[in-house]
């Protein structure tokens, strides 16, 4: 074989050189037999070359050595080789071939690769192509990408798009999917990657996210070569790789039979082709609308609703808000959404996924619940179908700004589909029932509950936290005041009627506290919230000693003092367990808290728990002030009605602990009409456990208050064995009262060192 030859091709002279040089070392394969292969396989290639700037893998002295990534038209090329400066990049000059001595002087460039853009000069700014590039991780067979390809196919099929597949010739399958060139290349990106988006939903073991601890165990479905500028490997290429693998286009039923990426390498191209011809044939007459029609309905439903997305796009500023660019998506049909929206006026948005678009309803206040009740309901603009997913902040001089929460999602179906006339059922994770919707007059519609499954009257439990001697840290805690009162949860039924409020063991204490339960104070038909009543002191620091004489006071007394109700009562809300009808306990406590926030209508007497950030600057701030300590919460954690778990942690400033009061000691000096100290023990293993004598932290009018408790219980015999002080003194009780009881530290025999009495605690 010579060197070098000067040859003819298609009426070019063509200067060809190296040619006994050895490009792939383990095959054996030179130079000359990879420039025959490119003119062997060219009437094929140039079909998906032609007119598509290039970008070049290049290994002059053979794979692995000084291989590289070109795109800038070499110094050197002959004039007849043909280049441009693409529209997505004006410093290179991008060479393109259309027949087959640009290919066999790319080849003699020792030009293994070649790569296309998704367009070309017909109108380089519009794709013609997408690719999805199925790129295994070490955990999938090759079985499992193959079935995956056959799943995306059916899946873009489902869209009304066509999709032909190849073998990369490196690890995985490269997806192509022709459409009719109308858009450019942000607009197709976008709609591939929100097709996509919902696929990746339906099958967990797939990924778009290409970073590879966000991809491990995943197939990464790559979708990022839809970029302009970006390229990827022409049919019928070699792969600059040990072997000489080819991107091998292959009908479905052959890529079946495949038994790896790399099944077909220089020296089975041609003889494939010949037997079974190029599997892509007329790709370009499969090509189809990407984006699905927009505009056409059928009368009544182009009088239903708007019939394009110009109404949402010239209300917004996408620069400004963060909602969803205006786009369709026909996977949005049959699914619905439901958000709460804090604009203006705290609202509900139904939408409805109907020809790839959201219609959309604003329900001021909640949905109906029961048949008899009729809603209003506005018909708003069509927003787009990501919409579905939207929740985030709007900014405020934005048109609906305020916070948006989804509530709910899933699917939905119609029982009518009438102009004036629309009936559905939801069938999503809370929202379930059958609504009907009865167009009134201009945006106005009324919304009925058809039916509705039968949902039991939910009573809850509060959650409950665990403790800790020290502040814990870390990212995704949050920290409030623990408010020292009476833990309660508030139940609003309807809009007129007063709240109720029920104690930690569910008794009913709203008659104690007339101030707190105006149900103008929730902004929502119904709701169940978590609270704390508390009296606070003039630097508002709980004092627990008042709350509970609010709950013990006599209701003739708490009528008739006109001024008010002394001392004065507040309430500090923190979380929510239900609104509307909906449940939000599984929802992150940041969310809870937000919503909650909103729905709250602040007054003297309503508040809300404010979030901390720097737990160590409310600890300390916290401890002067003389709270009784912080809350801990985990602010992605779910509420959990009657568990404790360590989503809520509570750290207090001092050692507590609740004791039972089992005896009393009789008094002397100035205590002589009352008692001297309190016998306390706590139950273990069906055992009293003495915790020693309790003497201080009471004066002595809380003193006659204990002692005319502890007059109306029964005396009984010693009940524990212990050896104590001051034994002959005693009168021991039958133990029906505890209280709590700070202390230093244990002693050696399981008593407390240095008690002092804090309060009584109450069977609330
Ligand atoms: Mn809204």
């Amino acid at each position: 074989m010579p060197k070098k030859l000067i040859t003819e091709l298609n009426g070019q002279r063509l200067k060809l050189s190296n040619l006994q040089k050895i490009l792939y070392p383990s095959v054996g394969i030179s130079k000359a037999e990879i420039i025959q292969y490119y003119i062997a396989v060219s009437p094929y290639l140039l079909k998906y070359l032609a007119g598509r700037p290039l970008s070049l893998i290049r290994a002059p002295d053979g794979i692995g050595l000084k291989q590289f990534y070109t795109k800038n038209r070499p110094g050197f090329t002959p004039d007849w080789m043909p280049s441009i400066f693409p529209p997505w990049d004006d410093e290179n000059d991008y060479l393109y071939a259309t027949e087959v001595q640009h290919i066999a002087w790319l080849a003699n460039l020792a030009a293994l690769e070649m790569h296309t853009s998704n367009s070309t000069l017909g109108d380089l700014d519009k794709p013609d192509f997408f690719v999805i590039d199925l790129d295994p991780s070490e955990d999938h067979t090759w079985d499992q990408i193959k079935a995956l390809a056959i799943e995306l196919k059916k899946y873009l099929r489902a869209q009304g798009l066509a999709c032909f597949a190849k073998l990369s010739g490196g690890k995985g399958i490269h997806l192509r999917t022709p459409i009719i060139c109308s858009r450019d290349y942000d607009a197709v990106t976008d709609r591939v990657k929100d097709l996509m988006k919902t696929f990746v939903r339906k099958h967990p073991q797939t990924t778009l996210r290409v970073h590879k601890d966000q991809r491990r165990g995943k197939i990464l479905l790559d979708i990022y070569r839809n970029h302009p500028g970006n390229t990827i490997i022409a049919p019928y290429c070699l792969r600059a790789r040990t072997g000489a693998p080819v991107a091998m286009p292959l009908s479905w039923t052959v890529l079946e039979a495949a038994e790896s990426a790399q099944d077909f390498q220089l020296a089975g191209v041609i003889p494939h082709l010949e037997k079974h011809g190029d599997a892509w044939d007329g790709i370009g007459d499969s090509a189809m609308e990407l984006f699905p029609a927009q505009g056409i309905y059928t009368a009544s439903e182009a009088q239903a609703k708007n019939v394009k997305l110009t109404d949402y796009a010239e209300k917004r500023d996408f620069e400004q808000t963060s909602e969803p660019i205006p786009s369709s998506d026909p996977a949005v049909n049959g699914r619905f959404a439901v958000q709460l929206h804090d604009a203006r006026n705290l609202h509900y948005d139904l939408r409805l996924g109907v020809d790839g678009v959201l219609w959309s309803w604003a329900i001021p206040k909640a949905f109906p619940s029961d048949q008899e009740a009729s809603r209003l309901a506005i018909r708003t603009e069509d927003h787009p179908a990501k919409y579905i997913d939207f929740e985030g902040e709007i900014p405020a001089a934005e048109y609906g700004g305020g916070t948006m929460w989804l509530l709910d999602q899933g699917e939905f179906i119609w029982h009518k589909k009438e102009e004036k006339s629309l009936e559905f059922e939801l069938k999503g994770s809370k929202l379930h029932g059958r609504y009907k919707l009865i167009h009134t007059r201009e945006r106005q519609w009324l919304m009925r509950l058809v039916s509705a499954p039968r949902v039991k009257q939910t009573s809850f439990k509060p959650m409950l936290c665990a403790s800790s001697n020290s502040l814990p840290t870390g990212k995704d805690l949050i920290y409030e005041v623990k408010w020292d009162g009476i833990r309660t949860l508030i139940y609003k039924d309807a809009d007129e009627t007063p709240l109720t409020i029920r104690s930690k063991s569910d008794r009913d204490i709203s008659l104690q506290f007339p101030e707190l339960i105006d149900p103008a104070s929730v902004d929502a038909r119904s709701a169940v919230l978590d609270a704390e009543i508390v009296c606070l002191d003039e630097r508002g620091a709980p004092l627990f000693d008042q709350v509970i004489s609010r709950l013990h006071r006599k209701i003739d007394e708490r009528y008739m003092d006109s001024a008010g109700f002394r001392p004065k009562a507040y309430i500090y809300y923190f979380d929510i367990l239900m609104l509307d009808g909906v449940d939000l306990t599984d929802f992150p406590m940041h969310k809870r808290h937000a919503i909650l926030s909103a729905v709250i209508k602040r007054g003297e007497h309503f508040r809300v728990s404010d979030i901390f950030l720097d737990g160590q600057a409310l600890y300390k701030s916290g401890k002067t002030m003389g709270l009784e300590g912080v809350m801990v919460k985990d602010k992605n954690g779910k509420y959990h009605p009657g568990r404790r778990t360590s989503d809520w942690i509570k750290v207090k400033y001092r050692q507590t602990i609740d004791a039972m009061i089992i005896g009393y000691t009789a008094g002397k000096g100035d205590r002589q009409s009352l008692f001297g100290a309190l016998h306390l023990a706590q139950m273990q293993d069906d055992q009293w456990q003495y915790l020693g004598k309790l003497g201080t932290g009471f004066d002595h009018e809380k003193m006659r208050e204990i002692l005319a408790q502890l007059k109306a219980l029964d005396e009984i015999k010693k009940p524990i064995d212990d050896k104590i002080e001051e034994e002959s003194r005693t009168t021991w009780i039958e133990a029906n009262l505890a209280c709590e009881v700070q202390f230093a530290s244990w002693t050696a025999k399981g008593t407390l060192r240095e008690p002092v009495f804090l309060r009584m605690k109450e069977k609330i």
